[in-house]
Protein backbone atom coordinates (compact mmCIF):
# COMPACT_ATOMS: atom_id res chain seq x y z
CA UNK A 1 0.00 0.00 0.00
CA UNK A 2 1.11 3.05 -1.25
CA UNK A 3 -0.42 4.86 1.66
CA UNK A 4 2.09 4.07 4.02
CA UNK A 5 4.92 5.66 2.60
CA UNK A 6 3.40 8.53 4.58
CA UNK A 7 4.44 7.19 7.99
CA UNK A 8 7.07 4.33 7.40
CA UNK A 9 8.74 5.96 4.42
CA UNK A 10 12.83 6.24 4.13
CA UNK A 11 12.60 9.65 3.77
CA UNK A 12 10.55 11.07 6.67
CA UNK A 13 8.67 14.76 6.59
CA UNK A 14 10.50 17.33 8.82
CA UNK A 15 7.44 16.94 10.66
CA UNK A 16 7.83 13.50 11.09
CA UNK A 17 11.41 14.21 11.99
CA UNK A 18 10.47 16.41 14.60
CA UNK A 19 7.80 14.24 15.87
CA UNK A 20 10.33 11.26 16.55
CA UNK A 21 12.74 14.07 18.00
CA UNK A 22 10.36 14.84 20.78
CA UNK A 23 8.46 11.82 21.15
CA UNK A 24 11.64 10.11 22.22
CA UNK A 25 13.04 13.23 24.84
CA UNK A 26 12.58 11.51 27.75
CA UNK A 27 10.33 14.46 29.75
CA UNK A 28 7.82 13.97 26.81
CA UNK A 29 4.63 11.74 28.36
CA UNK A 30 5.33 8.96 25.47
CA UNK A 31 2.54 6.82 26.98
CA UNK A 32 0.41 9.70 27.00
CA UNK A 33 1.21 11.05 23.42
CA UNK A 34 0.33 7.03 22.48
CA UNK A 35 -3.00 7.18 24.42
CA UNK A 36 -4.21 11.16 22.58
CA UNK A 37 -3.36 8.99 19.75
CA UNK A 38 -5.66 6.40 20.13
CA UNK A 39 -8.25 8.22 21.08
CA UNK A 40 -8.03 11.11 18.22
CA UNK A 41 -10.02 10.30 15.08
CA UNK A 42 -8.28 11.83 12.33
CA UNK A 43 -11.36 11.69 10.04
CA UNK A 44 -13.51 13.96 12.96
CA UNK A 45 -10.39 16.38 13.38
CA UNK A 46 -10.77 17.14 9.32
CA UNK A 47 -14.09 16.42 9.17
CA UNK A 48 -14.50 19.14 11.50
CA UNK A 49 -12.54 21.77 9.19
CA UNK A 50 -13.32 20.84 5.85
CA UNK A 51 -15.67 19.12 3.65
CA UNK A 52 -14.88 15.45 3.28
CA UNK A 53 -16.66 12.59 1.54
CA UNK A 54 -16.69 8.93 2.02
CA UNK A 55 -15.08 7.27 -1.25
CA UNK A 56 -14.93 3.80 -0.36
CA UNK A 57 -12.92 2.79 2.84
CA UNK A 58 -11.07 6.58 3.00
CA UNK A 59 -12.47 9.98 2.67
CA UNK A 60 -11.80 12.89 0.00
CA UNK A 61 -11.66 16.18 0.23
CA UNK A 62 -10.47 18.97 -1.98
CA UNK A 63 -7.09 19.82 -0.65
CA UNK A 64 -6.64 22.78 1.71
CA UNK A 65 -3.47 23.25 1.01
CA UNK A 66 -3.20 23.62 -2.55
CA UNK A 67 -5.81 24.80 -5.01
CA UNK A 68 -7.93 22.12 -6.21
CA UNK A 69 -11.54 21.73 -8.54
CA UNK A 70 -11.11 17.54 -7.76
CA UNK A 71 -10.49 16.06 -5.19
CA UNK A 72 -6.77 14.72 -4.31
CA UNK A 73 -6.95 14.70 -0.91
CA UNK A 74 -7.74 11.79 0.97
CA UNK A 75 -8.29 10.82 4.53
CA UNK A 76 -7.54 7.18 5.91
CA UNK A 77 -9.61 6.31 8.87
CA UNK A 78 -7.28 2.97 9.11
CA UNK A 79 -3.85 4.44 8.83
CA UNK A 80 -5.22 7.93 10.63
CA UNK A 81 -3.50 9.68 8.27
CA UNK A 82 -4.23 12.05 5.15
CA UNK A 83 -2.52 12.49 2.08
CA UNK A 84 -2.72 14.88 -0.93
CA UNK A 85 -1.76 13.50 -4.21
CA UNK A 86 -1.62 16.75 -6.00
CA UNK A 87 0.98 18.22 -3.39
CA UNK A 88 1.71 16.09 -1.81
CA UNK A 89 1.12 17.07 1.72
CA UNK A 90 0.20 14.11 4.54
CA UNK A 91 0.58 12.90 8.17
CA UNK A 92 -1.10 12.37 11.05
CA UNK A 93 -3.86 14.48 13.27
CA UNK A 94 -1.14 16.37 14.69
CA UNK A 95 0.85 17.35 11.41
CA UNK A 96 -2.93 18.40 10.00
CA UNK A 97 -3.37 20.25 12.86
CA UNK A 98 0.25 21.85 12.57
CA UNK A 99 -0.12 22.62 8.70
CA UNK A 100 -3.94 23.47 9.09
CA UNK A 101 -4.26 25.57 12.02
CA UNK A 102 -0.51 26.61 12.44
CA UNK A 103 -0.19 24.71 15.94
CA UNK A 104 2.71 24.38 17.51
CA UNK A 105 3.56 20.21 18.53
CA UNK A 106 2.98 21.08 22.35
CA UNK A 107 -0.50 23.26 21.00
CA UNK A 108 -1.32 20.09 19.45
CA UNK A 109 -1.14 18.20 21.84
CA UNK A 110 -3.17 19.70 23.99
CA UNK A 111 -5.85 20.86 22.07
CA UNK A 112 -6.47 16.90 21.22
CA UNK A 113 -5.58 15.78 24.67
CA UNK A 114 -8.63 18.05 25.82
CA UNK A 115 -11.06 16.90 22.88
CA UNK A 116 -10.12 13.35 24.28
CA UNK A 117 -10.14 13.86 27.86
CA UNK A 118 -6.62 12.73 28.74
CA UNK A 119 -5.53 14.94 31.29
CA UNK A 120 -1.54 15.68 30.58
CA UNK A 121 0.93 15.83 33.37
CA UNK A 122 3.75 16.81 32.65
CA UNK A 123 4.26 18.55 29.24
CA UNK A 124 7.89 20.25 28.20
CA UNK A 125 5.95 22.92 25.07
CA UNK A 126 9.72 24.09 24.32
CA UNK A 127 9.35 26.76 21.79
CA UNK A 128 5.72 26.91 22.52
CA UNK A 129 6.23 28.08 26.11
CA UNK A 130 7.27 31.61 25.09
CA UNK A 131 4.15 32.00 22.82
CA UNK A 132 2.00 30.59 26.13
CA UNK A 133 3.84 33.13 28.24
CA UNK A 134 3.21 36.23 25.96
CA UNK A 135 -0.48 34.82 25.30
CA UNK A 136 -0.78 34.96 28.88
CA UNK A 137 0.45 38.53 28.99
CA UNK A 138 -2.18 39.54 26.06
CA UNK A 139 -4.78 37.93 27.90
CA UNK A 140 -4.34 39.82 31.38
CA UNK A 141 -3.69 43.22 29.70
CA UNK A 142 -7.04 42.86 27.24
CA UNK A 143 -9.05 41.96 31.04
CA UNK A 144 -7.64 44.97 32.41
CA UNK A 145 -8.18 47.58 29.46
CA UNK A 146 -11.46 45.83 28.99
CA UNK A 147 -12.58 46.27 33.48
CA UNK A 148 -11.15 50.18 32.93
CA UNK A 149 -13.21 50.95 29.69
CA UNK A 150 -16.34 49.53 30.89
CA UNK A 151 -16.49 49.62 35.08
CA UNK A 152 -13.97 51.90 35.67
CA UNK A 153 -13.86 56.19 36.06
CA UNK A 154 -11.01 56.29 34.35
CA UNK A 155 -12.54 54.72 31.05
CA UNK A 156 -15.91 56.52 31.29
CA UNK A 157 -15.21 59.37 29.14
CA UNK A 158 -13.71 57.02 26.54
CA UNK A 159 -16.75 54.75 26.75
CA UNK A 160 -19.24 57.77 26.63
CA UNK A 161 -17.29 58.30 23.55
CA UNK A 162 -17.76 54.71 21.98
CA UNK A 163 -21.41 54.78 23.02
CA UNK A 164 -22.80 58.20 22.14
CA UNK A 165 -20.44 59.26 19.45
CA UNK A 166 -19.64 56.30 17.69
CA UNK A 167 -22.98 54.52 17.95
CA UNK A 168 -21.76 51.21 19.49
CA UNK A 169 -23.88 49.09 22.08
CA UNK A 170 -21.92 47.85 25.58
CA UNK A 171 -22.75 44.40 24.16
CA UNK A 172 -20.65 44.51 21.20
CA UNK A 173 -17.44 46.12 23.37
CA UNK A 174 -17.91 43.07 25.35
CA UNK A 175 -18.06 40.52 22.51
CA UNK A 176 -14.44 42.54 20.92
CA UNK A 177 -13.22 42.96 24.13
CA UNK A 178 -12.67 46.65 23.33
CA UNK A 179 -10.42 48.38 26.18
CA UNK A 180 -9.10 51.38 27.38
CA UNK A 181 -5.45 52.49 27.93
CA UNK A 182 -4.67 54.66 31.18
CA UNK A 183 -2.84 57.56 30.17
CA UNK A 184 -1.17 56.88 33.35
CA UNK A 185 2.10 54.72 33.10
CA UNK A 186 2.07 53.74 36.19
CA UNK A 187 -1.20 52.35 36.28
CA UNK A 188 -0.31 50.12 33.88
CA UNK A 189 3.33 48.85 35.18
CA UNK A 190 1.30 48.41 38.61
CA UNK A 191 -1.02 45.98 37.08
CA UNK A 192 0.78 43.80 34.88
CA UNK A 193 4.52 43.90 36.99
CA UNK A 194 3.64 44.45 40.43
CA UNK A 195 0.57 42.56 40.62
CA UNK A 196 0.81 39.79 38.03
CA UNK A 197 4.44 39.38 38.42
CA UNK A 198 5.30 39.73 34.61
CA UNK A 199 8.82 40.64 33.82
CA UNK A 200 9.30 43.77 31.95
CA UNK A 201 11.53 42.16 29.24
CA UNK A 202 8.55 39.63 28.42
CA UNK A 203 6.16 42.54 28.16
CA UNK A 204 8.18 44.36 26.10
CA UNK A 205 8.50 41.28 23.80
CA UNK A 206 5.07 40.86 23.57
CA UNK A 207 4.35 44.33 22.25
CA UNK A 208 2.80 46.17 24.67
CA UNK A 209 5.50 47.40 26.51
CA UNK A 210 8.02 49.94 25.43
CA UNK A 211 11.51 50.30 27.75
CA UNK A 212 12.88 53.80 28.11
CA UNK A 213 15.53 53.58 30.78
CA UNK A 214 14.29 51.29 33.67
CA UNK A 215 11.15 52.09 33.27
CA UNK A 216 8.44 50.33 31.15
CA UNK A 217 5.50 52.40 29.43
CA UNK A 218 2.65 51.00 27.80
CA UNK A 219 2.69 51.54 23.50
CA UNK A 220 -1.21 52.08 24.20
CA UNK A 221 -1.22 54.96 26.98
CA UNK A 222 -4.47 57.12 26.34
CA UNK A 223 -5.99 54.71 23.64
CA UNK A 224 -9.11 52.79 22.93
CA UNK A 225 -7.81 49.56 22.34
CA UNK A 226 -8.90 46.63 20.00
CA UNK A 227 -7.32 43.20 21.16
CA UNK A 228 -6.05 41.81 17.61
CA UNK A 229 -6.72 37.62 17.72
CA UNK A 230 -5.54 35.10 15.40
CA UNK A 231 -7.89 32.77 13.84
CA UNK A 232 -8.25 30.44 16.88
CA UNK A 233 -8.97 33.57 19.63
CA UNK A 234 -5.59 33.39 21.25
CA UNK A 235 -5.08 36.84 21.81
CA UNK A 236 -1.77 38.05 19.83
CA UNK A 237 -1.43 41.79 19.40
CA UNK A 238 -3.37 44.70 19.87
CA UNK A 239 -4.28 47.98 17.75
CA UNK A 240 -4.72 51.58 19.11
CA UNK A 241 -6.93 54.71 18.10
CA UNK A 242 -6.55 57.79 19.80
CA UNK A 243 -9.29 59.73 21.22
CA UNK A 244 -10.65 63.26 19.52
CA UNK A 245 -9.39 65.24 22.61
CA UNK A 246 -5.86 63.89 23.00
CA UNK A 247 -3.71 66.55 21.63
CA UNK A 248 -0.87 64.32 21.55
CA UNK A 249 0.58 64.82 17.77
CA UNK A 250 0.21 60.66 16.82
CA UNK A 251 -0.96 58.65 14.46
CA UNK A 252 -4.62 57.66 14.78
CA UNK A 253 -3.76 53.95 14.94
CA UNK A 254 -0.83 52.42 16.26
CA UNK A 255 -0.12 48.73 16.24
CA UNK A 256 1.53 45.97 18.16
CA UNK A 257 5.22 45.79 15.94
CA UNK A 258 6.35 42.38 14.76
CA UNK A 259 6.62 39.71 17.59
CA UNK A 260 6.85 36.49 18.14
CA UNK A 261 3.06 36.34 18.17
CA UNK A 262 2.00 39.02 15.85
CA UNK A 263 2.39 38.79 12.14
CA UNK A 264 0.44 41.60 10.68
CA UNK A 265 0.28 40.08 7.62
CA UNK A 266 -1.77 36.83 8.73
CA UNK A 267 -4.46 38.55 10.87
CA UNK A 268 -7.65 39.52 9.96
CA UNK A 269 -9.61 41.40 12.81
CA UNK A 270 -12.79 39.63 13.59
CA UNK A 271 -12.62 36.75 12.11
CA UNK A 272 -12.04 34.84 15.38
CA UNK A 273 -15.61 35.90 16.23
CA UNK A 274 -17.13 35.87 12.58
CA UNK A 275 -15.43 32.57 10.97
CA UNK A 276 -19.30 30.24 11.49
CA UNK A 277 -21.04 32.90 9.99
CA UNK A 278 -18.29 32.93 7.08
CA UNK A 279 -18.07 29.37 6.76
CA UNK A 280 -22.26 29.08 6.80
CA UNK A 281 -22.88 32.25 3.93
CA UNK A 282 -19.77 31.22 2.06
CA UNK A 283 -18.95 34.64 1.52
CA UNK A 284 -16.65 36.41 3.55
CA UNK A 285 -17.17 40.50 3.52
CA UNK A 286 -13.28 42.27 3.96
CA UNK A 287 -13.65 45.76 5.01
CA UNK A 288 -10.76 48.34 5.68
CA UNK A 289 -10.58 49.08 9.61
CA UNK A 290 -11.72 47.65 12.85
CA UNK A 291 -14.81 49.75 13.29
CA UNK A 292 -16.00 49.24 9.79
CA UNK A 293 -16.16 45.49 10.99
CA UNK A 294 -17.22 45.94 14.44
CA UNK A 295 -20.67 48.33 13.40
CA UNK A 296 -21.23 45.95 10.69
CA UNK A 297 -21.41 42.49 13.24
CA UNK A 298 -24.11 44.94 15.60
CA UNK A 299 -25.89 45.63 12.60
CA UNK A 300 -26.07 42.06 11.47
CA UNK A 301 -23.93 41.53 9.13
CA UNK A 302 -21.94 39.15 10.95
CA UNK A 303 -19.84 37.40 7.54
CA UNK A 304 -16.43 40.25 7.86
CA UNK A 305 -13.31 40.53 8.42
CA UNK A 306 -11.14 43.92 8.39
CA UNK A 307 -7.56 44.12 7.06
CA UNK A 308 -6.24 46.59 9.27
CA UNK A 309 -5.06 49.01 7.00
CA UNK A 310 -4.03 49.32 3.08
CA UNK A 311 -3.03 46.03 2.16
CA UNK A 312 -4.88 42.71 1.39
CA UNK A 313 -1.92 40.21 2.05
CA UNK A 314 -1.48 36.57 0.22
CA UNK A 315 -1.54 35.18 3.75
CA UNK A 316 -4.69 36.87 4.35
CA UNK A 317 -6.47 35.59 1.10
CA UNK A 318 -4.88 32.57 1.90
CA UNK A 319 -6.30 32.35 5.60
CA UNK A 320 -9.73 33.69 4.87
CA UNK A 321 -10.23 31.27 1.50
CA UNK A 322 -10.28 28.26 4.25
CA UNK A 323 -13.31 29.84 5.38
CA UNK A 324 -15.42 30.91 2.25
CA UNK A 325 -15.21 30.47 -2.06
CA UNK A 326 -15.91 33.98 -2.23
CA UNK A 327 -15.06 37.35 -1.20
CA UNK A 328 -16.41 40.64 -1.21
CA UNK A 329 -13.99 43.68 -0.76
CA UNK A 330 -15.83 46.79 0.34
CA UNK A 331 -12.57 48.82 0.49
CA UNK A 332 -11.75 52.08 -0.31
CA UNK A 333 -11.12 52.71 -3.91
CA UNK A 334 -7.47 53.26 -3.97
CA UNK A 335 -7.05 50.05 -1.97
CA UNK A 336 -9.18 47.62 -3.82
CA UNK A 337 -7.32 48.70 -7.20
CA UNK A 338 -3.83 48.98 -6.02
CA UNK A 339 -0.47 46.57 -6.36
CA UNK A 340 -0.82 44.50 -2.66
CA UNK A 341 -4.85 44.09 -3.74
CA UNK A 342 -4.52 42.82 -6.96
CA UNK A 343 -1.41 40.08 -5.86
CA UNK A 344 -3.81 39.21 -3.12
CA UNK A 345 -6.79 39.40 -5.68
CA UNK A 346 -4.31 37.05 -7.84
CA UNK A 347 -3.84 34.76 -5.24
CA UNK A 348 -7.49 33.90 -4.65
CA UNK A 349 -8.00 33.68 -8.28
CA UNK A 350 -5.37 30.75 -8.07
CA UNK A 351 -6.92 29.17 -4.96
CA UNK A 352 -10.63 29.50 -6.95
CA UNK A 353 -11.88 31.93 -5.18
CA UNK A 354 -14.41 34.43 -6.39
CA UNK A 355 -13.62 38.04 -5.90
CA UNK A 356 -16.25 40.83 -5.89
CA UNK A 357 -15.90 44.59 -5.28
CA UNK A 358 -18.42 46.51 -3.41
CA UNK A 359 -18.72 50.36 -3.45
CA UNK A 360 -20.28 51.97 -0.76
CA UNK A 361 -22.71 54.93 -2.27
CA UNK A 362 -24.34 56.82 0.22
CA UNK A 363 -21.32 56.83 2.47
CA UNK A 364 -18.09 57.62 3.43
CA UNK A 365 -17.36 54.28 4.75
CA UNK A 366 -18.78 50.37 5.95
CA UNK A 367 -18.75 52.04 9.32
CA UNK A 368 -20.65 54.81 8.72
CA UNK A 369 -22.89 53.08 6.28
CA UNK A 370 -24.06 50.65 8.95
CA UNK A 371 -24.98 53.05 11.32
CA UNK A 372 -26.80 55.02 8.51
CA UNK A 373 -28.62 53.16 5.88
CA UNK A 374 -28.49 49.88 6.61
CA UNK A 375 -30.92 48.57 3.45
CA UNK A 376 -29.25 51.15 1.15
CA UNK A 377 -25.42 49.08 2.65
CA UNK A 378 -26.33 46.01 2.13
CA UNK A 379 -27.44 46.87 -1.49
CA UNK A 380 -24.20 47.69 -2.17
CA UNK A 381 -22.71 44.44 -0.95
CA UNK A 382 -24.97 42.64 -2.94
CA UNK A 383 -24.69 45.13 -6.35
CA UNK A 384 -20.95 43.73 -6.27
CA UNK A 385 -19.44 43.71 -9.26
CA UNK A 386 -16.26 41.40 -10.49
CA UNK A 387 -13.20 42.11 -10.12
CA UNK A 388 -12.38 42.91 -14.37
CA UNK A 389 -15.66 45.24 -14.76
CA UNK A 390 -14.94 47.10 -11.61
CA UNK A 391 -11.38 47.83 -12.80
CA UNK A 392 -12.69 48.68 -16.22
CA UNK A 393 -15.59 50.39 -14.44
CA UNK A 394 -13.20 52.65 -13.01
CA UNK A 395 -11.51 53.69 -15.87
CA UNK A 396 -13.98 54.44 -17.97
CA UNK A 397 -15.57 56.62 -15.62
CA UNK A 398 -12.91 58.76 -16.09
CA UNK A 399 -12.63 58.58 -20.02
CA UNK A 400 -14.44 59.05 -23.21
CA UNK A 401 -15.76 55.77 -23.14
CA UNK A 402 -17.04 56.45 -26.76
CA UNK A 403 -13.67 57.27 -28.21
CA UNK A 404 -11.49 54.61 -29.59
CA UNK A 405 -8.25 55.80 -29.39
CA UNK A 406 -8.61 56.42 -25.73
CA UNK A 407 -9.88 53.32 -24.90
CA UNK A 408 -7.09 51.37 -26.57
CA UNK A 409 -4.93 53.77 -24.53
CA UNK A 410 -6.65 52.88 -21.31
CA UNK A 411 -6.61 49.35 -22.66
CA UNK A 412 -3.30 49.23 -22.98
CA UNK A 413 -2.31 51.21 -19.57
CA UNK A 414 -4.61 48.76 -18.13
CA UNK A 415 -2.74 45.47 -19.30
CA UNK A 416 0.49 46.87 -18.32
CA UNK A 417 -0.47 47.49 -14.83
CA UNK A 418 -2.45 44.35 -14.32
CA UNK A 419 0.21 42.47 -15.79
CA UNK A 420 -1.61 40.43 -17.89
CA UNK A 421 -2.23 40.51 -22.49
CA UNK A 422 -3.71 43.31 -23.95
CA UNK A 423 -5.80 40.04 -25.75
CA UNK A 424 -7.49 39.99 -22.10
CA UNK A 425 -8.29 43.25 -21.38
CA UNK A 426 -10.24 43.47 -24.92
CA UNK A 427 -12.02 40.76 -24.08
CA UNK A 428 -13.36 41.95 -20.71
CA UNK A 429 -14.24 45.31 -22.40
CA UNK A 430 -15.94 43.83 -25.28
CA UNK A 431 -17.81 41.74 -22.41
CA UNK A 432 -19.02 45.08 -21.01
CA UNK A 433 -20.07 46.94 -23.83
CA UNK A 434 -22.25 44.33 -25.13
CA UNK A 435 -23.59 44.16 -21.66
CA UNK A 436 -24.04 48.20 -21.67
CA UNK A 437 -26.02 48.01 -25.30
CA UNK A 438 -28.09 44.94 -23.88
CA UNK A 439 -29.67 47.18 -21.13
ZN1 LIG B 1 -2.72 19.23 -1.96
Amino acid sequence: MCNRKVTEGSNPSLSAQFWILKYNQPEMPQDQVEEVKQKTDIVSIIGERIEIKKAGRNFKANCPFHGEKTPSFMVSPELQIFKCFGCGEGGDAFSFLEKYEGMEFGEALKYLADRAGVKLQRVDLGAGSEKEKLIEINTQALRFYNYLLLSHPIGQKALDYLLKERGLKKQTIEEFSLGYSPENPATFKKFLVDKKKFNPGDIAKGGLGLIRGSQIYDRFSGRIVFPLFDHRGNPVGFSGRVLPWDKRETGKYINSPETPLYHKSNVLFALNLTRPFIKKKKVAIVVEGELDAILSYQAGIRNIVAIKGSALTEEQVRLLSRFAPKFILALDADIAGDSAARRGITVAGNLGVEVKVATITKYKDPDEAARGDLESYKKDLINAKGVWDYLIDSVFARSEIGDKIVQAHYANVLARKLDVPLSAVSEEIGKVEAKEEAL
